[in-house]
């Protein structure tokens, strides 16, 4: 059987052939410490780093190379940013505000937070799945040390209003921190004209290299002081250390240089396949919804809900095609997805939903096999949802917990 057809660009991308290529001959033929200040090894490795730090800067919108802080991904990112600010201001500031759509390295990063005494104060969104910047300054107060927004959601794709998120935090002086792990390379970023404080991203999420990410932390006044999560050597300016990955960063680089370059136009493209496969399953299926807004929203995300089918039998159901529901689900008892859960769906429609992430690779053909046997597929479930009614949902489902 062939490998089903890749719908599941949230959780991660191919790497592209051209950013392997830029990545070789660290693999390969260097080898040298960045940090290493006494040979011509580290010397060629700590330049390779310096060109990708100074390439990832410009693409963010970064006015300075030194704001680019490398990480282990944008879950470390994450984690540096809320704890590491946090630990830092701990006198005054005890409490954040994060959004309720955040992915789990900023939900769950503010739970451990919770251990140490730090509240959370959570900004609603509404049934689209955006959140209103007029809500915010009411949950900012005298020690609130953290915003922290995700600039698009990794479930439903939406893209919030981050710039008038941040402009209202500046006005309070209180820093903001966006997840942009899904927008880096895809959406316009730019940290200096946006207003951001600190930004996680990944390379892994646009054709890049798994192990590697980083978070930007915007340099000069107010100074923004960070605790480290890990001690060592004192790389990255005592914020990260650690060796420091060159090919995972060289290719980090290089594949923030192909994004930039092609992000126009690859974003018609797959704005174009999505309103080809909503048109398509539409047409063929009644009672398909989309969860979350169908406006301002990633081109390459869908996130639907087809009526009366569930959303982990119609993925499972679907061989040919790899997609996820994007939410989480514990053996026996399935766990709603905590964002749907935001948005204030109903339970049914939250189970029902799925998500299904365009990319790269994938071609006209491919959204008209995946509409059909979506289509094909959800009547099946109907008919047999019909024919015995139902008992929950079967035992055989993926026990994983993880989610992108
Ligand atoms: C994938 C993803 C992460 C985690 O990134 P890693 O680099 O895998 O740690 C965090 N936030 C969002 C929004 C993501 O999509």
């Amino acid at each position: 059987m062939p490998d089903p057809i890749y719908l599941d660009h949230h959780a991660t991308t191919p790497l592209d052939p051209r950013v392997l290529e830029a990545m070789l001959p660290w693999l390969r033929d260097e080898f040298g410490n960045a940090a290493s200040r006494t040979h011509v090894y580290g010397w060629r490795a700590e330049a390779a780093v310096e060109q990708a730090r100074e390439e990832i800067a410009a693409a963010i919108g970064a006015r300075e190379p030194r704001e680019i802080v490398f990480t282990s991904g944008a879950t470390e990112s994450d984690n540096l940013a809320l704890k590491g600010l946090l630990r830092a201001r701990s006198g005054r500031a005890r409490e954040l505000v994060i959004s309720a759509v955040e992915h789990p390295a900023v939900a769950d990063s503010a739970a451990a937070l919770a251990a140490e005494g730090f509240e959370t104060r959570v900004l609603p969104v509404a049934e689209s799945g955006l959140v209103d910047p007029e809500a915010l300054p009411e949950l900012l107060g005298e020690a609130t040390g953290l915003v922290s927004v995700i600039w698009a959601q990794s479930e439903i794709g939406v893209v919030q209003p981050v710039a008038e998120l941040a402009k209202r935090c500046r006005e309070r002086g209180v820093p903001f921190h966006s997840d942009a792990a899904q927008a880096v390379g895809k959406l316009p970023v730019h940290v200096e004209r946006e207003g951001i404080d600190l930004l996680s991203f990944s390379a892994h999420k646009v054709y890049g290299p798994k192990g590697v990410g980083a978070l930007y932390v915007r340099r000069g006044r107010p100074l923004l002081r960070l605790e480290p999560l890990l001690h060592g050597g004192g790389h990255e300016w005592g914020l990260r250390s650690g060796s420091l990955p060159v090919p995972l960063i060289v290719g980090f680089a290089a594949a923030l240089r192909i994004a930039e370059a092609e992000r126009d136009a690859e974003a018609a493209r797959l704005l174009a396949l999505r309103q080809r496969l909503l048109g398509r399953l539409r047409a063929r299926l009644p009672g398909v919804r989309v969860n979350g807004d169908l406006e301002r929203r990633l081109p390459g995300n869908l996130n639907l809900s087809i009526e009366g089918v569930h959303g982990d039998a119609l993925v499972a159901g679907c061989a040919g095609l790899a997609l996820s529901t994007g939410s989480a689900c514990a053996s026996a008892r399935p766990e709603p997805s905590p964002v749907l859960r935001a948005l204030g769906l109903p339970a049914e429609r939250v189970r029902e939903a799925f998500r299904i992430g365009l990319g790269r690779g994938t071609r006209e053909g491919d959204v008209d096999v995946a509409a059909e046997l979506l289509a094909a597929t959800a009547e099946r479930l109907r008919a047999e949802r019909a024919a015995s009614p139902p008992a929950g949902p079967p035992a055989s489902l993926p026990a994983s917990r993880i989610r992108e």
